[in-house]
């Protein structure tokens, strides 16, 4: 293939400029990035050995090289790992694959703290051009002949050539240093032994294989009889190896310092965030490994989107076999990051394997059961933190409840919800340690923000009777309450469904009573509306659970909530229309004026309070300009 020049994906210039421009302070993390690159490299080529035999070269042999060269100015990092072809370096560099891209510049853009947000984003191999003004990758796959050479100078396009590479698979990545016009003295050296000592250590110290450098070191000279020779020194050549290499999770917590797992999280996380919580221990027993598991400080930005990649990384006995293993956790726990390593598990584990294995599902169960005790310790001791990682990944956790039968107690118990008592969040056994002695139930409204809900007329009964109602906003709540069904005994109820029992028999016996006679009093109402509204609702009747407002729509004990019908049509899933009940406060002014209306006019108000209904609680309605129009000749006549 010719030499090509192409055009850098405009979002890759867009995070190019962004880096350069925001992230000077933080410059020597390109060389994080790229020993995790030719880590990951040297990762993937042993685990593809296990089934290209014909590759095998020996471990010893895989290490990361650096190079460094004052004079020319120039820093070079070798790797002996897997390598790219020509597809996968357009595919990889040049190109930004992540979902989300577009949303994610805009979001930087506007932001203050420009490097955390660009360090959740993860630009790995782009941080070159923080400290290069010229960068050129020369690489080639394992079980291949042809290398790739590939160069940019950063501002817009690259160019690829097809050129062997003599020393065979790999990747070497030449940055053609910067100079930096800033006065700044804290600019470095990256061509400097020691400033790359320095770098390595801080940063990369755990990478698990060799990052060599040649050094030169003088040596006394010496006479036949081994003495040194006075005055007299060579110089000798020979490979240093910059860091300790020692596997963090394998080492006693006791051991590692706070730094030290720091960043490691963020090699095997990619962001460049500290965590916000690590979970370290080694399991023994049936099934022996070891955990190091970490929670982000912040939701990665591209988390909620279908295609990101979950899970931990899979070690066996210090061989890295997988990363983004959804094997080892549920998806209810996808936030976690780190690695397992188990000394149990065959070398040669596919991913196909590790769905049915037995040992990995025991690990998984194990794993589950330490992360929620974590987290319930977190919860009773260190409550505000607790709070800071609800408001993070709560929704995720709790997804749990829906579908892991075995913990789903336990996650009842860590969930936390927004609730008419107060501003602060509430668990559920607290909420039920504050139920009024008469009160029945456990009371929720879903919906889609607290403000909505925090105004909704279905809560007026319940205020007059001070009973606490939890707030559910979170999509997921929708499913979860459902599954919740019953909490240390108590019911959960959904106060805009059919069924609400608030009162105590002797309250009931009155109410009953008022009811008929309001019924009486408004027949000929309640059946003009029932009659203008036939077609939306099943039933229109006296309600009992309004104060100040005038109506309201009920969903049938078993029938989805409005706003569970409203999601699945957002995700294409048709569901049946179930016809609501409509129920009128008969003490609201509306209806006492209503009944000496003419027919017509009856009905014409009995559409628009039915839409009013709608709006209320957060759903569309169908004919806008219709309802507008509507009040507008109401505000005419008034
Ligand atoms: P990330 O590491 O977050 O995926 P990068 O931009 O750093 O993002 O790298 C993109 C991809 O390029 C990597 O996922 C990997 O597939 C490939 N790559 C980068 N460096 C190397 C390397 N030294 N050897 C082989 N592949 C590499």
């Amino acid at each position: 293939m010719a030499k090509e020049t192409r055009a850098f994906q405009a979002e890759v210039k867009q995070i190019l400029d962004l880096m350069v421009h925001s992230l000077y302070s933080h410059r020597e993390i390109f060389l994080r990035e790229l020993i995790s690159n030719a880590s990951d490299a040297l990762d993937k080529l042993r685990f593809e050995e296990l089934s290209h035999p014909e590759w095998k070269g020996s471990d010893e042999e895989k290490h990361i090289r650096l190079v460094p060269d004052k004079e020319k100015r120039t820093l070079t990092i070798i790797d002996n790992g897997i390598g790219m072809t020509h597809d996968e370096v357009l595919q990889n560099i040049g190109t930004i694959a992540h979902s989300g891209t577009k949303e994610f510049l805009k979001k930087a853009k506007e932001a203050k703290d420009k490097p955390e947000l660009i360090g959740q984003f993860g630009v790995g191999f782009y941080s070159s051009f923080m400290v290069a003004d010229r960068v050129t990758v020369h690489t080639s796959k394992a079980g291949t002949e042809e290398g790739t050479l590939w160069e940019s100078t950063g501002d817009g396009s690259f160019t690829v050539d097809s050129v062997k590479r003599p020393e065979g698979h790999g990747t070497t990545i030449i940055l053609h240093l910067k100079k930096f016009e800033d006065d700044d003295s804290s600019v470095e050296d990256f061509a400097d032994e020691w400033v790359l000592r320095r770098i390595v250590k801080k940063y990369s110290d755990f990478i698990a294989w060799p990052i060599k450098m040649k050094v030169t070191r003088e040596e006394d000279e010496v006479d036949a009889e081994g003495k040194p020779i006075e005055g007299k020194t060579k110089k000798v050549e020979e490979d240093e190896v910059l860091n300790s290499r020692k596997a963090i999770w394998l080492r006693s917590p006791s051991e590692v310092t706070d730094d030290e797992y720091k960043e490691f999280y963020k090699h095997v996380s990619h962001d460049w965030s500290d965590p916000f919580e690590r979970i370290h221990y080694r399991a023994e027993g049936s099934q022996e490994f070891t955990a190091l598991m970490f929670i982000p400080s912040t939701v990665p930005f591209d988390y909620n989107y279908r295609d990101t990649k979950w899970g931990l990384s899979l070690y066996v006995n210090r061989v890295f076999i997988m990363d983004h293993c959804e094997d080892l956790v549920p998806a209810y726990l996808r936030f976690l990051r780190g690695v397992i390593d188990s000394s149990d598990l065959s070398l040669n584990v596919s991913r196909e394997i590790l769905q049915k294995d037995r040992q990995v599902q025991a690990i998984k169960k194990a794993v589950v059961g330490k992360v929620l005790k974590h987290l319930q310790s977190m919860m009773d001791n260190e409550r505000e933190r607790y709070e800071t990682f609800w408001k993070n990944f709560g929704a995720t956790l709790k997804e749990g409840i829906t579908n892991d039968f075995s913990n789903k107690e336990k996650l009842e118990e860590l969930s936390l919800f927004h609730s008419t008592h107060s501003d602060k969040l509430t668990s559920l056994a607290e909420y039920v340690g504050r139920m009024k002695k008469e009160q029945k139930e456990i009371y929720f409204i879903t919906g889609d923000s607290l403000k909505t809900l925090q105004n909704s007329p279905y809560l007026e009964r319940l205020k007059a009777k001070d009973y606490e109602v939890l707030y559910c906003i979170d999509p997921v709540d929708e499913w979860v309450m459902q599954s919740i069904s019953k909490f240390k005994d108590k019911h959960l109820r959904s106060i805009t469904k059919e069924g609400l029992d608030l009162d105590s028999e002797e309250e009931k016996k009155k109410t009953e009573e008022e009811v008929k006679a309001k019924e009486q009093e408004f027949k000929s109402l309640l059946n003009t509306i029932q009659g203008a509204v036939a077609e939306k609702v099943k039933e229109v009747k006296i309600s009992t659970r309004l104060v100040d407002s005038p109506c309201c729509l009920v969903s049938g004990a078993y029938d989805p909530s409005a706003r569970m019908a409203r999601m699945m049509e957002s995700m294409g899933q048709s569901m049946p229309q179930q016809k609501r009940i409509m129920e009128i406060n008969p003490n609201h002014p509306v209806f006492g004026r209503m009944k000496d209306l003419p027919e017509n006019t009856q009905k014409e108000w009995a559409e628009i309070l039915y839409n009013q209904a709608l709006l209320t609680e957060g759903s569309p309605i169908e004919d806008p300009m219709r309802f507008s129009r509507q009040i507008a000749n109401l505000m005419t006549h008034m």
